[in-house]
C-alpha cells in the first residue's frame, strides 16, 4: 500500500497572504520530497483546537503566523530554548508519542538574511525597531544576540514597547520612544519595521529624519505589504530598503530542515519567488 503523503500546514488569521505553501512546494520539488502543505485560517478562539485536530489527524508539522505565535507557545508540550526565552513560537512539530514541540526561528531567519544576503550585519549598529508584537520580540532578542549597539523600540501601544524593553537585558541597551517623539531621535543605522501595517493596508506616519544615507531599512513584511514602508524609506534617502522575503525563506528552510533533515537551496527559492510568472 502506498504511504499517505505527510501533511504540513501554516496556521494564521488571516493566512491567505502567506507565501509559505508556495515555498514548501518549491523546496519539495528541489529535494524530491513528497508532502502536502496547506494554509489553514483559524480565528484566535479556534486556534488551539484546530492545531490539535490537525496533529491528531496525522499532521507532522506546522508553521504559525500572526496572531497565533503566543498561543502556539502556550499549547506546546515541549518548548526549545529560544522559544522559552521569547514566549512565542512559529514552528510546531510532532514528537514520537504525539507530543507537540514548539520552536522559534524567526529571529535566526532575519539575522541570516540581514547578514548573508542584505549585507547589513547589526553588530555595532544603532537600531530602531517599529512594533512590539511576536515578530518584533523575536527580532529584538536576535539583534541583542548579534551585538547591535543600541535598540530603540517604538510601538503604537506604548506599554507593549515598554514590556519588550523590560524583557531584554536592561534598559541601558534597549529604550523606548513614543511614536510622536521619533522626530527628535535623529538617524539610525538600521530600521526594522515589525508592524503588520503593510498587510493591513494601513500606513505608518514617520519623520524622514530617521533616515540618512547610511540607513538600511528592513520590512519584515514582503511583497506588496512591504512597499509603503520601503517606498517611504527610499524617498527619505536611505542607503538600502529591503523586504522580508529573504527572512521568510530562511525561516521556512529551517522548518523544512527540522521536518525532513535536508537543507533546501534558499538562494534558488528567492530567485524563483522574485521572478514573475511568464
Ligand atoms: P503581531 O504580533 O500581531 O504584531 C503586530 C504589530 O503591528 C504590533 O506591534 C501592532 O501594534 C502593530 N500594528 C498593527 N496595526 C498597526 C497600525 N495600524 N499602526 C501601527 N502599528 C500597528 O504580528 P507579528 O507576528 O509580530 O507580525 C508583524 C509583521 O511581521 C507582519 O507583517 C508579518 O507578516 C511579518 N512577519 C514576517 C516574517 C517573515 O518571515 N518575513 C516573520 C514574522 C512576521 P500594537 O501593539 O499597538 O497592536
Amino acid at each position: 500500500m502506498p504511504q499517505p503523503v505527510p501533511r504540513y500546514a501554516v496556521f494564521g488569521h488571516p493566512v491567505a497572504h502567506s507565501w509559505s505553501p508556495r515555498l514548501h512546494a518549491l523546496f519539495a520539488s528541489q529535494t524530491g520530497i513528497a508532502l502536502d502543505y496547506q494554509a489553514i485560517d483559524a480565528a484566535p478562539d479556534e486556534f488551539a483546537a484546530a492545531v490539535r485536530a490537525f496533529f491528531a489527524a496525522g499532521g507532522r508539522g506546522a508553521n504559525v503566523t500572526l496572531p497565533h505565535k503566543g498561543a502556539a507557545f502556550a499549547l506546546a508540550d515541549v518548548c526549545t530554548g529560544i522559544a522559552r526565552r521569547l514566549g512565542v513560537a512559529n514552528l510546531l512539530s510532532v514528537l514520537p508519542g504525539g507530543r507537540i514541540e514548539a520552536q522559534s526561528n524567526d529571529g535566526a531567519g532575519m539575522l541570516a538574511d540581514l547578514q548573508n544576503r542584505v549585507g547589513a550585519d547589526p553588530a555595532g549598529c544603532d537600531v530602531l525597531l517599529l512594533g512590539a508584537g511576536g515578530a518584533a520580540r523575536a527580532a529584538a532578542f536576535a539583534l541583542q544576540d548579534a551585538g547591535a549597539r543600541s535598540l530603540v523600540i517604538a510601538n503604537r501601544t506604548f506599554e507593549r514597547a515598554q514590556d519588550l524593553a523590560d524583557a531584554l537585558s536592561g534598559r541601558r541597551w534597549a529604550s523606548v520612544c513614543r511614536w510622536d517623539e521619533l522626530g527628535s531621535r535623529g538617524g539610525f543605522d538600521l530600521i526594522i519595521n515589525a508592524t503588520s501595517t503593510g498587510m493591513r493596508h494601513a500606513t505608518l506616519s514617520l519623520p524622514s529624519s530617521l533616515v540618512d544615507t547610511r540607513t538600511v531599512v528592513y520590512d519584515l513584511g514582503y511583497g506588496t505589504a512591504a512597499r509603503p514602508f520601503t517606498d517611504w524609506a527610499v524617498q527619505a534617502g536611505c542607503a538600502k530598503a529591503v523586504d522580508g522575503l529573504g527572512m521568510l525563506i530562511e525561516t521556512a528552510a529551517a522548518s523544512f530542515e527540522r521536518w525532513h533533515g535536508v537543507r533546501p537551496d534558499t538562494g534558488a527559492a528567492l530567485e524563483a519567488l522574485r521572478t514573475p510568472p511568464p
